[in-house]
């Protein structure tokens, strides 16, 4: 089962991420947790470039290199975890170039499809998207001190990103599941594992 978590900046993908790894250990479950960009060696210097906000670079490389970390993850690590019948849950991946780089960027949401193809054939089986409104990202990066990651990544890049994201899941209703990410964390983490269960066998 390929399982993603996608949603904008201190929508809590990582605290639900970290809530998901205790649940499905305790059930025994055998799962792989990964983030993009990165997952293998050479993923992982790739991030190194796309998140260093000192290196300047045109949207189209940016475009590019998502993709060539999302190829390297996919074919090193991800695919053959699930040949081994392991649950992979991946924070990122498809879905946030289309938000990011198609939408936010203006490069085109199916553009940026088309450059992905021979990188990301695989389809999560579900996803997960925390949707989280404007006002409430506020509240959330002051209450950390964190107000110039918000501010450094524009209002209106994020806007588009997240109707993106909107935008994606009511296309897709049966793989991209709409959650609050307001509601509390354990709240969160029982509607994430109800779904799965939900699922019939792989
Ligand atoms: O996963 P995380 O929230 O740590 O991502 C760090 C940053 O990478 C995000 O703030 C987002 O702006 C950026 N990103 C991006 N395009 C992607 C994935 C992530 O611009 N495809």
């Amino acid at each position: 089962l390929f399982v993603t978590i996608e949603g904008l900046d201190f929508s809590g993908k990582s605290t639900l991420v970290g809530n998901l790894k205790r649940a499905l250990a305790d059930a025994g479950c055998r799962a792989h947790f990964t983030r993009e960009p990165g997952g293998t060696p050479v993923a992982e210097r790739i991030r190194e470039i796309v998140l260093d906000p000192a290196a300047e670079m045109d949207d189209r490389t940016e475009a590019y290199l998502y993709a060539a970390a999302r190829a390297d993850h996919t074919r090193g690590v991800i695919l053959p975890r699930l040949a081994r019948g392991e649950t992979v849950v991946c924070e990122r991946y498809l879905d946030s170039s289309l938000a990011y780089q198609g939408a936010g960027r203006g490069l085109g949401i199916e553009a940026v499809r088309r450059l992905n193809a021979l990188a990301a054939t695989l389809v999560p089986d579900r996803t997960f998207y925390l949707r989280l409104d404007a006002a409430e990202r506020e509240r959330r990066a002051l209450e950390r001190g964190e107000p110039d990651r918000l501010e450094a990544a524009g209002r209106e890049f994020t806007a588009r990103v997240e109707a993106a994201f909107d935008a994606l899941a009511a296309r897709e209703p049966q793989r991209i599941r709409v959650l609050d990410a307001t509601l509390p964390p354990d709240e969160l983490v029982r509607k994430v594992l109800t779904c799965l269960a939900a699922r019939p066998e792989q």
